[in-house]
């Protein structure tokens, strides 16, 4: 896999910054953040020999992309340990921590690898995207399992509870409204968690703390046991902490099991916190545009 970037200088364009492997690859393994996106070159050395070598670009999806197959098995296997690490360190059992991998903006690629390297729950932000990329990766991978975990429209409440399995985002009576019809319709409904707006900010979704409890023992009323637990994404360039444990004390006072908080920059901390649910994208997949 190693470039020979002398032997045809001008063919490769390295406009990475990011600090290189030996082969060729950034690879970005205990931190959140950095670019891995690359795609593949063949081309002529000499006039005989072709070799690979990969060339760094900003986001771009690949329809076929060894780089997802390299880099995908290799990062997950390196966050599957730091979360197993966190919760021994917690006194936790590794195997109540759940990964969610989070692949939004990623192709059905990069998913294919991580389903193969035996990743099976996903998290996806936006429905349409979700229904764009996983209908196929869930037929050919009956075990798996997709949350969304971005905010949901009423009108797309039909489509999330056919194609979800756990709605992260519940947070408000009309959503609820929309998700119990769909639900009835389907003849089943998908597991779903309260999100709530842990740090009461303007701009964030979530239930606002001060409707919190009750807006949770209505879901509850009216959901029963498919409501598991809650959800929140704490104030971003803040110590998550004391956000963390604010949503383990009320999944706790609810008698709620699933906590679903931490993300590539502090799920340790999460975990740490009483976190069940852990979504990680970029640690995993790579930067995201
Ligand atoms: C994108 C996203 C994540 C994952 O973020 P990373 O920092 O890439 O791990 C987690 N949760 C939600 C709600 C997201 O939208």
């Amino acid at each position: 896999m190693r470039c020979p970037r002398a032997a045809r200088p001008g063919v490769l364009s390295w406009r990475n910054t990011t600090p290189l492997m030996p082969g060729g690859r950034a690879l970005i393994l205990g931190s959140g953040s950095g670019s891995r996106t690359a795609s593949v070159n063949s081309h002529r050395i000499g006039s005989l020999r072709r070799r690979r070598c990969f060339t760094w670009r900003a986001q771009v999806s690949n329809p076929w992309s060894m780089a997802d197959l390299i880099y995908v098995p290799v990062a997950l296997a390196s966050v599957l340990t730091r979360i197993g690490n966190a919760a021994r360190a917690a006194g936790r059992r590794p195997e109540d921590v759940a990964l969610v991998a989070v692949s939004k903006t990623h192709g059905p690629e990069a998913v294919a690898a991580a389903l193969a390297a035996g990743q099976m729950v996903f998290g996806e932000n936006r429905l349409q995207e979700a229904a764009g990329k996983f209908p196929a990766l869930l037929a050919q991978y009956p075990a798996a399992r997709l949350h969304l975990i971005g905010g949901l429209q009423t009108n797309k409440a039909k489509e999330a509870v056919r194609l979800c399995h756990m709605i992260e985002t519940l947070d408000r009576p009309r959503l609820a409204d929309a998700i119990a019809n769909a639900a009835l319709g389907f003849g089943t409904c998908p597991d779903l968690l309260v999100q709530v707006n842990i740090g009461d900010e303007p701009q964030k979704s979530g239930v606002a703390l001060a409707d919190a409890d009750g807006f949770i023992r209505d879901m509850k009323a009216r959901f029963g046991a498919s409501v598991t637990g809650l959800m929140c994404i704490p104030p971003a360039d803040e110590d998550p902490v004391p956000y963390f444990k604010r949503l383990a004390a009320m999944a706790d006072a609810h008698g709620l099991a699933v906590r679903s908080m931490g993300m590539s920059g502090d799920f340790e901390a999460a975990i740490a916190c009483g976190a069940t649910h852990v979504r990680v994208g970029s640690a995993i997949f790579g930067a995201r545009e």
